[in-house]
C-alpha cells in the first residue's frame, strides 16, 4: 500500500499530527480553539496514523455557537432577507464545491476511508442538492387560503429558527449538505455537529459557505464528541429544531433528551435494505447490482442492500457468483488505483462488525465469503475487513434483523411474490428496498406493497435532490431533500386579516 500521494492541504482549521493546539471551531464568523483548548486526533482508518489534529469542543463552545446562531436569526436581517439572494448564495456555494472538487474528495476519502471516486461522486452530488435547493429558495412563499367575504386568509412560510444538525461518519459532506442546503434555502441558522471521527469535510464546507457570503453567525461549527458537543445542542432551549443522521439508539436518545423542552426533532436513522431478487431477471446483473448495494463504501451505507432475498430457483447460481465475486474484491487505501473497499471508519467499528459475524455464525448462518480481515501485505494496520456473505439465512437471527453497517449481507430465499413482500417488511426499519424482476406489474405492485422509504425496481441507490428521502417505522422521522426537506426548515404561519371588523356583541 503506498501513502497518500498528497497531503491534506493545509487549513487554518486543521493542525499537524502532534499539535497541542488547533482552531476549528467556527463560532459568529470566526474559527476559534475550544474553551478549555482541548484537541483531538483524527486517524487515517487505512494505516491508523494520525491524519490531522483539531479542536474538541464541549458544552461551553456549544452554548457559545447557539448564541451566535441566535443573535443572527433574531437580528432578522437573514431570516426575513429576500428568498431569492438566498438563493443566489447557495449558488455560490455549489460554484465554490466544483472549484474545490478534488481536494475535498481526497479529504473525504483520507478522513472516511472511502474511495477517491466515491469522494468525488459525493461532492457532485451535494453540488446537486444546493443547486436543487437554490433553485426553490424564492419558489414558494405561502398561499391563498379560501375565506369567506371579508376575509384575507393566508399561509405564509418562515424559517424554523436555529437549527442543531447532527451527523454521522459515513457520507459527513453529504448528511450536512441536506440539512444546510434547505436551512439556508429557508433563512434559518444553524450549529453543525459533525461526527468526532471524521470532522475534515465539514470544517472545509462551512469554510466554503463563508467565502461564499453567508452572513456571521449564521452557520457555526462545533466539534466534538456526541454527549460532550451535540448533548448541549439538543438540550438548549434556544435551539428549534435538531436535524440528526445516525444510529437508532443515538436517535432515541436524542428525541427523548429534546422532549424536554418540545422542540422539533428530524431523524434519519438505520436501515435493514431487503434487496428481493425474482427469478425472471438477468442474473448477471442482478448479482452486480447486489454486489454495489453491499459493498460500496464497505457496506457503510444507511440504504445498504445487506438483506438479499432471492427466489429459491436462483438462490444457488446468485450466491454462487455473488461469493466468488465477493472474494475477489480489491481492498486498499481509498486513494489507490484500482481499489474498490477502503477500511472501515475505525478500529472500534471494525470491532462491532467483527461481533455481528461471530454472532451469525453462532445463530447457524453459513459463511460463504469473507467473514475475516485481509492478508494482504500493508494493510495489517488499517481497520479492514473482506466484503462478506452469508447464506442459509432466515429472519429470526441477529444477523438479519439488526443493522451492521460494515460489509456484510445474508441471503434468505422465498417462493411466491407474498412471501417476498412479508419478508421485506419483516424489519423494524423502513429505510429502502429492492425488487428485482423482468414482470413490470409485479414490479409495481411489490413497490407498492413495500413499506419502506426508497424503492428501486430493477436498481439499487440511486437518489435525486427533488425526491424525498426518509425512513418509515424505525428508520426515521421525517423527509430530507425534495420539497419536504425544505418544509422541515420552516414554519407554517396562517394570518388572517378581517377587512371590516366591527363589534360582535357575542356578550351583552
Ligand atoms: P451515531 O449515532 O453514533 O452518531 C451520529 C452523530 O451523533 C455523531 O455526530 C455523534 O457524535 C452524535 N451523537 C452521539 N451521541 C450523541 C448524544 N448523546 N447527543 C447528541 N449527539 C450525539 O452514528 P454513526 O455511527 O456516526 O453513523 C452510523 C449510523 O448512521 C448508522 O446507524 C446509519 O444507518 C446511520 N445513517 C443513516 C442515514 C439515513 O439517511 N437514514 C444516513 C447515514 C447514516
Amino acid at each position: 500500500m503506498t501513502r497518500p500521494y498528497v497531503s491534506l492541504p493545509s487549513k487554518p482549521y486543521l493542525s499537524p499530527p502532534g499539535a497541542d493546539s488547533a482552531r476549528s471551531l467556527y463560532i459568529d464568523g470566526s474559527w476559534r480553539a475550544a474553551a478549555d483548548g482541548a484537541v483531538r486526533e483524527v486517524l487515517d482508518p487505512a494505516d491508523a496514523t494520525v491524519l490531522t489534529v483539531v479542536s474538541e469542543g464541549g458544552p461551553e463552545d456549544a452554548r457559545a455557537a447557539v448564541a451566535a446562531a441566535r443573535r443572527a436569526f433574531d437580528r432578522g436581517d437573514w431570516s426575513r432577507g429576500p428568498a431569492a439572494e438566498r438563493g443566489a448564495l447557495l449558488h455560490r456555494i455549489a460554484d465554490l464545491l466544483q472549484r474545490d472538487r478534488a481536494e475535498i474528495a481526497l479529504m473525504e476519502s483520507l478522513d472516511t476511508g472511502k474511495t477517491l471516486i466515491e469522494g468525488g461522486i459525493d461532492v457532485d452530488d451535494v453540488t446537486a442538492v444546493f443547486r436543487y435547493y437554490a433553485g426553490l429558495a424564492d419558489k414558494d412563499a405561502g398561499r391563498l387560503v379560501a375565506a369567506p367575504e371579508g376575509v384575507h386568509s393566508r399561509v405564509v412560510y418562515e424559517p424554523v429558527g436555529v437549527c442543531a444538525m447532527i451527523t454521522p461518519w459515513n457520507y459527513p459532506l453529504l448528511q450536512l449538505s441536506w440539512k444546510m442546503a434547505p436551512a439556508i434555502a429557508a433563512g434559518a441558522t444553524m450549529v453543525a455537529k459533525p461526527s468526532e471521527v471524521t470532522p475534515v469535510t465539514t470544517c472545509k464546507l462551512v469554510e466554503l459557505c463563508a467565502e461564499a457570503g453567508v452572513p456571521d453567525g449564521v452557520v457555526n461549527l462545533v466539534l466534538g464528541g456526541g454527549p460532550g458537543a451535540g448533548g448541549p445542542l439538543v438540550d438548549s432551549p434556544d435551539v428549534d429544531l435538531v436535524s440528526f443522521t445516525g444510529g437508532l439508539e443515538t436517535g432515541r436518545g436524542i428525541m427523548a433528551a429534546a422532549a424536554a423542552t418540545v422542540k422539533k426533532v428530524a431523524l434519519e436513522l438505520g436501515g435493514k435494505n431487503p434487496n428481493i431478487v425474482f427469478p425472471d431477471v438477468d442474473l448477471d446483473t442482478a448479482v452486480d447490482y447486489a454486489m454495489s448495494a453491499a459493498y460500496f463504501h464497505s457496506g457503510q451505507v444507511c440504504s445498504a442492500g445487506a438483506r438479499i432475498i432471492v427466489h429459491e430457483d436462483v438462490h444457488d447460481a446468485f450466491t454462487a457468483e455473488l461469493a466468488r465475486r465477493a472474494d475477489r474484491v480489491r481492498l486498499g487505501r481509498g486513494t489507490d488505483e484500482g481499489v474498490r473497499c477502503g477500511p472501515l471508519v475505525s478500529a472500534e467499528h471494525r470491532a462491532k462488525v467483527e461481533a455481528a459475524v461471530a454472532r451469525g455464525i453462532e445463530e447457524g448462518a453459513v459463511l460463504a465469503a469473507g467473514g475475516r480481515r485481509p492478508d494482504e501485505p500493508g494493510l495489517e494496520q488499517g481497520f479492514f475487513y473482506r466484503p462478506t456473505l452469508f447464506t442459509g439465512c432466515h429472519r429470526g437471527m441477529d444477523i438479519v434483523r439488526r443493522e451492521v453497517f460494515g460489509p456484510v449481507a445474508t441471503v434468505e430465499t422465498f417462493r411466491t411474490e407474498a412471501e417476498a413482500v412479508e419478508l421485506g417488511n419483516d424489519t423494524d426499519y423502513g429505510l429502502a428496498g429492492a425488487v428485482w424482476t423482468g414482470d413490470t406489474a409485479r414490479g409495481e405492485r411489490v413497490a407498492a406493497a413495500l413499506r419502506h422509504g426508497t424503492v428501486w425496481i430493477n436498481d439499487f441507490g440511486p437518489y435525486f435532490p427533488g425526491a424525498e428521502w426518509g425512513g418509515f417505522k424505525r428508520s426515521g422521522v421525517g423527509r430530507e431533500l425534495g420539497p419536504a426537506g425544505l418544509d422541515e426548515y420552516r414554519e407554517a404561519k396562517h394570518i388572517y386579516r378581517n377587512l371590516a371588523p366591527a363589534p360582535q356583541r357575542w356578550f351583552a
